[in-house]
Order: C-alpha cells, then structure tokens, then sequence
C-alpha cells in the first residue's frame, strides 16, 4: 500500500473536505528548495510550505545547532526555570526587532502568538481598570483559528459555524493609496462609540487573502491614529517576519511601530513549531504588581522549547548574513522583472510584489476550493513544481535559498500553465 492510502485509513488533515478531496500525496523528503514524493517525483516548493523554510528544507546550520541542542537540554519547564538558548534568543529578537520592543513572550504557533497578543491587549486594560472588549482588524485578514484569531480573522471560509461564538470586532478596509481620510474617519466613530482595546493588523502583506499588498503611508497613519486614541496596535508578522518583504520585519517599513507583535512560521525556519508575542516595556510594566492575579497566566506546556529556541537562533544566524540578506534582494529584483513580463499575458489582471513575494491576479473569477483552483494546482505540480493558488490569486514565496535556475524553472511553469487556460 501506498502512504496515501495507509493515510486515508486514520488520518483526517487539516484544511480538507475529505468527501471530495480524499486523497493526500505521500512527501518522504525535503532538502533545500526540492520535495520528493514516495514515487520519487520531485518538485520545487515555490511557497516554502506555508512561508517556512526560507533558509531551505534541512537546512545543516539550523540542524546542527538542534543537534547540539539535542545533546544538552531538551525540554523545561518555563514558569519556573528560564534556560541559555530561551535567553540568548530573546537578545538575538530583541537586537532586530524594532527598537521599541522590549519583551519577548513565548507561544507554540501563529494562532497562539495572536491569541496571547490579543489577551495581553485586553488584559493591560484590565489591569488599569478600564475594561474593554472591543476589538478592530482589517477585512479579509488572517490570522489563526483559534477563537481569539478567529474573531481577528475576516476570511469568513474558515469562520462560518463559530461567527456566533466570536470576541466583539470592527473592520475597516485596508488603506489602497486612495481611502484613508475615510478609514480614518470610520476609526473615529468605532473609537468613540466602544470600548476598543486593539488594532490588529497583517503589516503591508494580507497573506491569507491572497498576498494583497497595502499602501504604507495609508497604514502608517492608521497605527498612528490608533495610538493617538489609545488603543494598541498587534501587528501579526506570523507571515510577513523574518526578510519576506525585503526587511527583517514589514514593521520596518512603516514609521509608527506596533505595540505587540506575532511571530511564527519562519522563526525556526520550518524545523519545529514555535512563535513568540513580542511587546514593549509599557505593556509589560502594566502586568507588575503585588497583586498575583495581574500577573500573565497563559501559559503552553511545550513554551520556550529549547529545540524550538536553538532553530530559531540558528535561522536568525542565517537571516542576518550578508549572504542571506544579498540574495533576498536579487530575488526581489527578478520577481520585479518577472512582474514586468508577466502582466502583458492576456489571462492576467494584474501582479504585485515586495521582498520575495509575488502575486498576479488571473483575469477569471475562481472559487478558494474550487474546480479551476484544483486543476491549476495539479498542473503546476505535474511540471514539478508546489504553487497552490489562493482565489484568483497564483504567488511565489520562494526559500532565501532558491537558485537562479530553479527561480526560472517557476517563472516558466506559471507561464506555460497560463498558456492553457
Ligand atoms: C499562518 C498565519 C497565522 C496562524 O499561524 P498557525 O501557526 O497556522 O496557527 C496567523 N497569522 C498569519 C498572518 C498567518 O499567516
């Protein structure tokens, strides 16, 4: 029997109506930029699984490090002992982050660094004795599916059976260059009419909904107002950390910096599950007292895992090289070119890029789980390569890693494939 079918016996996957899509292909390795299958096809992954291995699959700097990680501690708990690889992370964050960070609050996932940010907003309002319960996102933002998230979240595929069990939310569209005298205007009337404890945000890039791009001064002025009016602002990196927009964080595109941020998928680089909640001293300061309940009690069983912590020293390591940084720029510039191409093709409506992401609109209207999607998908893999379109919307996120050669082998595929429909 094939893996996919010993799969199908006790396995149920996320993300996945198992009546009409039963089956899940069998991956047994990873090295670099290539996946292969248990047939042994191989196939580049254009979008480093889920914005993960930016630094390649297997990465040997990530994995040596684990290893010698591995010899030495393994697990500890992290409500009573603290550890070399928990502190010396917190240093490494701390020095990129932006400068007015100061605090770094361990999670497990993307969903958890998001619920935690969310519970710290509503928590330091608590603790001033000026409760809140009111929240503003962005339409069609992302970002977790846990309840917290949830309710942050605007993509109402993943929300549908829960709306009724959401937190209390707000949303305004993301600023295009053109809106935002009139999102401001609309933050005025929510300010003024509830009790709002926070902005959250996907800065610049709204991965989930399609890798949509927002216009900076538009956002620059949201987080501003936000904070003239008291209310904190998370900025949700989970996707957008650690280089994806051509800088350490989108947040260092932006001149107002967020009061929270979240972090996860490439912090380890793909190795193992990890994210952190950073925040800055004011926040944390709210949390002091002799009072015990004021204190944070959230807490993860795995939180601070030494392995998880050892991955992301190493990917920061490698984040931070010239080597590193020198080729997340060339990719930027020849998805730039790529960009310039591709746009003339009749099925295209229009592209987007910054960093190493890459977006175009197909000139068709697509369903998220759709028919057309699903043949897309599959055409793309059977000239060896992993994109797997979001609505309309075909992008790159491809490892810091990738060679020129495989970078032109998806640029070819997504040209030819187009050239089909
Ligand atoms: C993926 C993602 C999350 C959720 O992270 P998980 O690790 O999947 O729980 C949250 N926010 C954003 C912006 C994401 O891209």
């Amino acid at each position: 029997m094939t893996l996919q079918e010993r799969d199908k016996k006790h396995i149920w996957h996320p993300l996945k109506q198992h009546q009409t899509h039963p089956n899940s292909l069998g991956i047994v390795k990873a090295k670099g930029c290539i996946l292969t299958d248990e047939h042994g096809y191989e196939y580049i992954d254009a979008i480093s699984s889920w914005y993960t291995c930016m630094f390649g699959h297997c990465n040997d700097y990530i994995n040596n490090r684990v290893y010698e990680q591995m010899q030495q501690l393994d697990q500890i708990m992290f409500s009573d002992f603290t550890h070399p690889a928990a502190v010396e992370l917190s240093e490494k964050l701390i020095a990129i982050l932006p400068e007015n960070q100061a605090k770094i609050f361990f999670n497990d996932n993307g969903s958890t660094a998001v619920e935690s940010a969310i519970k710290m907003a509503l928590q330091y309002y608590f603790n001033k004795e000026d409760q809140r319960t009111t929240l503003i996102a962005f339409e069609n933002g992302f970002h977790g599916d846990t309840f917290g998230a949830m309710s942050a979240s605007g993509l109402s595929v993943y929300n549908g059976p829960f709306e009724d069990f959401l937190i209390n939310i707000h949303r305004i569209p993301v600023p295009d260059g053109t809106n935002h005298s009139a999102i401001l205007a609309q933050l005025e009337t929510i300010i003024s009419n509830h009790k709002v404890a926070a902005f959250v945000y996907e800065p610049i890039v709204q991965g989930a909904a399609g890798m949509k791009i927002h216009d900076m001064n538009g956002l620059n002025e949201i987080i501003g107002f936000c904070k003239s009016k008291n209310v904190l602002t998370i900025a949700d990196e989970v996707m957008t950390g650690f280089g994806k927009t051509g800088k350490n964080f989108a947040s260092d595109h932006i001149q107002n910096k967020p009061d929270i941020i979240c972090l996860s998928k490439a912090l380890t680089g793909g190795l193992v599950p990890m994210a952190i909640t950073s925040c800055t001293q004011e926040i944390y300061d709210a949390f002091l007292s002799n009072d015990i309940t004021k204190g944070y009690f959230h807490c993860h069983t795995y939180s601070a895992n030494p392995i998880g912590c050892a991955a992301a020293i190493a990917s920061i390591d490698l984040l931070t090289s010239d080597k590193i940084q020198g080729s997340i720029q060339k990719i930027a510039k020849r998805h730039e070119q790529f960009s310039e191409k591709i746009k003339k093709h009749p099925k295209v409506k229009s592209t987007r890029n910054i960093g190493v992401i890459f977006a175009l609109d197909l000139d068709t209207n697509m369903e998220r789980y759709g028919t057309l999607r699903d043949l897309l998908l599959s055409s793309f893999m059977k000239e060896g390569v992993f994109l797997r379109p979001l609505g309309n919307t075909i992008y790159i996120q491809v490892p810091y890693v990738i060679t020129d050669t495989q970078l032109e082998k998806i640029y070819t595929t997504i040209e030819k494939v187009l050239d089909t429909l």
